[in-house]
């Protein structure tokens, strides 16, 4: 199936501008330089009655603004790769979607693993703890990730990953690959990767940090993987669009807010 890959946010956990910079790229006029909370919304039509299905992965605190940005009207399927707050923090805003879903047949399934879904129904606890009285709150209903987990006709495989002390999830879905938050790719994730043409990569900044693989580092494993094109996102403010895509091979270029990417599920 065509499907799209719809990059609503490409910043880091502080979004760029940085509250309180006055850095050349928190103060730069290209809107390829505002970056907010990374998440990715992938749509596509199923090939039987056309109907459009919308998967999301994250829901960070700028949710509500990319979704209402980028016109998407829908969401049939969350995905979550770990539980830090610039991906887990807009779950809240689930919620009219979430009405609407229901009324068409059920909640919105929320894929996470374990260490994910703790943290989920420990703030959210009024819309997950079974004494919850609140009326409005979101229909929706903690899936366990599994190794492959399907949604409408298709596949999400989930794909280990560091960052940091955690061991935190990756998605591949047909063609594509959407890794996050990245300081590590296991042995074994290299073999889940084989053959996908697009594949997005968190790179933040040049400077080493703990939890974050520096550009140099996402170029390695860019270069490892093969894909045929190459987005860089979670993208700190030490990173210019315009210098940086100067700097880098011909089919890595960093991703930005709003641009779209056709691939195969
Ligand atoms: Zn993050
Ligand atoms: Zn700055």
């Amino acid at each position: 199936m065509e499907a799209t890959l719809n990059f609503l946010g490409t910043g880091t956990s502080m979004g760029v501008p940085t509250l309180g910079c006055d850095c050349p790229v928190c103060t730069s006029l290209d809107p390829h330089d505002r970056r907010l909370r990374p998440s990715v919304a992938l749509q596509w039509s199923e090939p039987q009655g056309g109907q459009n299905r919308v998967v999301v992965i994250d829901t960070g605190p700028d949710f509500r603004e990319q979704m209402l940005h980028a016109g998407i009207p829908r969401v049939d399927a969350v995905f979550y790769t770990h539980a830090h707050a610039d991906h887990i923090l807009g779950m809240d805003d689930l919620r009219p979607l979430s009405f609407a879903a229901f009324k068409r047949g059920g909640p919105i399934p929320l894929f996470a693993d374990p260490a994910t879904s703790d943290v989920l129904t420990r703030i959210f606890d009024y819309t997950f703890s079974a004494h919850s009285t609140y009326p409005n709150k979101a229909r929706v209903l903690l899936k366990p990730l599994q190794h492959s987990n399907q949604v409408h006709g298709a596949d999400f495989i989930r794909v280990p990953l560091i960052h940091g002390d955690m061991e935190i999830v990756g998605y591949r879905f047909g063609n594509a690959a959407y890794l996050t938050d990245v300081s590590g790719i296991p042995e074994e994730s290299f073999e889940l990767l084989r053959g996908i043409d697009v594949l997005v990569l968190s790179s933040l900044r040049h400077v080493p940090h703990p939890s974050h693989a520096t550009v140099g580092q996402a170029l390695e494993w860019a270069a490892r993987i093969g894909a045929r094109q190459t987005w860089l996102t979670h993208i700190a403010h030490d990173l210019g669009h315009e210098d940086t895509n100067r700097q880098l091979p011909a089919n890595v270029r960093l991703a930005y807010d709003g641009l779209s990417v056709p691939i195969i599920l």
